[in-house]
């Protein structure tokens, strides 16, 4: 087993490394956020739109900028309009449950960063207990032993 001190080392660098990562990882995930309720206020525009478009000039504007598929029948604005709007509230179903999936995975993160010094080695608990058992008389009696970790030095973190 290496020296107590090189072990925290190397436990500080792993930690430091972690937390890097993380870093990283909620930029990004900040950066996808930011344009998913961009995506979704659109959407939420363009539905809007298409409820209220009493014409066809209006509603190929809406499919236009929803890069919808439906086409527009002159004289079908009706089901134009029911096919755009359903288009869109797929659309929009998708866009909120993705951001809804990135919103928890910013809190999977930020757990991960909140909980990255937590010593493993005592799992935060500082000591470690154990129990031994000694031989007196013929009889065996256990002991139970409490030590610091030698690890955090008690603390529970790595610091
Ligand atoms: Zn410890």
């Amino acid at each position: 087993m290496s020296k107590p001190v090189d072990r925290i080392s190397e436990a500080r660098k792993r930690i430091k490394w972690e937390l890097q990562e993380i870093a990283e990882r909620k930029a990004k995930l900040d950066d996808k956020i930011v344009g998913l309720r961009v995506y979704v206020d659109h959407l939420e525009g363009l539905l809007t739109k298409a409820k209220q478009a009493s014409s066809n000039a209006l509603l190929k504007d809406v499919i236009r900028l929803g890069e919808l598929r439906t086409r527009i029948k002159p004289s079908y604005i009706k089901l134009s309009k029911y096919l755009a709007e359903k288009e869109i509230e797929e659309k929009l179903g998708s866009a909120r449950a993705e951001l809804k999936e990135t919103l928890e995975e910013i809190q999977d993160i930020e757990r991960r960063k909140r909980d990255a010094n937590i010593c493993f080695e005592c799992q935060g608990q500082g000591q470690k207990r154990e129990t031994r058992y000694v031989r007196d008389d013929g009889m065996v009696h256990p002991i139970f032993l409490v030590t610091k970790c030698l690890l955090c030095g008690g603390k529970g973190k790595i610091e």
